[in-house]
């Protein structure tokens, strides 16, 4: 072959190679790990990144859990609650300053002190017990996250008090998770703690991710689908922990109030928003103030979108949810007013 024909040649197969290829960009796989911590099933999905993304993740969460725990006896939680003071790591501080401010934020629904009601039920054991009236009363004498002291990482309770950080820990987990991950150039990742989901950046073919968002009366089935990108989506759920007697059921999802599982007549709440603590603390908080209440908080601030599921099936979605919440089946949707 002569000279120029061969170049020829070689550039038409160079451009008919170029031409297959344009339509298939190269596949990313994906790396993922499935674990168990912080008492839920964990998995985490990453594309691309530095080769140790996957394992300084996972390292990541356990090190939080370490520290979070409320049944690991040297958490920084555990020391505190035991010993009435303690110094806390810069990250339990931080968290536990951050809840704190969210628990006033929304006027005491989330109380990070609710931890002496959350065990007499038994949810933290099993043993689940619908204690007795009195009990409670003198067990919600404990309540109250105003008398919680922090100053600079060290905490302080009042005699009696103890501090659960179940509510917010997960959300706070994710915004750490999505943080290490950026920083070790993963783009795009779907990072599944138990009911938090936390997505960074978009699907690596540049679609939003799929949320599905479950049905409290059939957790297999879904009542839809949110479309997000780089957001935590939070659900809290009568049907995630719970126990019955006498026909009634009692679930993990306590009214600082009563001192009882809270009854707004709410069966889910999930919330979407750039931060996993704000969502986790919100799906918590709205959950305890009952449709109606979380309606009107989501008015005041209207810095995150909502789908309610009361127990009587109906569904209500916010209005900034209204074009990337696909509902499944025919169940009635009402966007709240703007
Ligand atoms: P989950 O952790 O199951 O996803 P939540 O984020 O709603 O669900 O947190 C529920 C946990 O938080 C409970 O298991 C309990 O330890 C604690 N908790 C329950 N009710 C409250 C409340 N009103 N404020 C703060 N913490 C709560
Ligand atoms: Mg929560």
């Amino acid at each position: 072959m002569s000279k120029p024909r061969l170049l020829r040649a070689l550039s038409a197969a160079l451009a008919l190679c170029l031409a297959l290829c344009a339509g298939c960009a190269p596949k990313q796989e994906p790396e993922t790990d499935t674990f168990t911590a912080m008492d839920t099933v964990m998995t985490l999905t990453l594309y691309g990144g530095e080769p140790d993304a996957l394992a300084a993740a996972k390292d990541r969460v356990l090190e939080l859990e370490s520290r979070l725990s409320v049944t690991d006896p040297n958490s920084d939680v555990s020391v505190l609650n035991r010993e009435g003071t303690a110094v806390l790591a810069p990250d339990t501080a931080e968290l536990l300053r951050r809840a704190l401010e969210l628990c006033a934020q929304v006027d005491g629904a989330l109380d990070v002190t609710i931890y002496p009601v959350v065990k007499a039920w038994g949810f933290t054991t099993g043993d689940y017990t619908v204690p007795d009236g009195a009990v409670i009363a003198d067990l919600l004498t404990r309540v109250d996250y105003t008398r919680v002291r922090l100053e600079g990482d060290t905490a302080s309770l009042p005699a009696g008090a103890e501090i659960d950080l179940g509510a917010v820990a997960k959300g706070w987990t994710g915004d750490q998770l999505a943080a290490l991950l950026r920083e070790k150039g993963v783009e795009s990742a779907l990072l599944e703690l138990g009911g938090n989901i936390h997505t960074v950046g978009s699907k690596p073919d540049g679609s939003d991710w799929r949320v599905a968002v479950r049905d409290p009366a059939d957790p297999e089935g879904y009542i839809g689908v949110v479309s997000v990108a780089d957001k935590a989506v939070v659900t809290s759920g009568g049907y995630e922990r719970y126990f019955e007697e006498a026909g009634v059921r009692y679930w993990h999802i306590m009214d600082p109030k009563t001192g009882a599982p809270v009854r707004s007549g709410l069966a889910s709440v999930t919330v979407v928003a750039d931060s996993g603590l704000y969502a986790d603390a919100l799906s918590t908080a709205l959950f305890v103030m009952g449709r109606d209440g979380a309606l009107d908080y989501w008015r005041a601030h209207r810095d995150f979108e909502a789908v309610l599921v009361a127990e009587d099936g109906s569904v209500t979605v916010t209005a900034g949810l209204e074009k990337s919440f696909t509902p499944s089946g025919k169940r009635v949707l009402t966007a709240a007013d703007p």
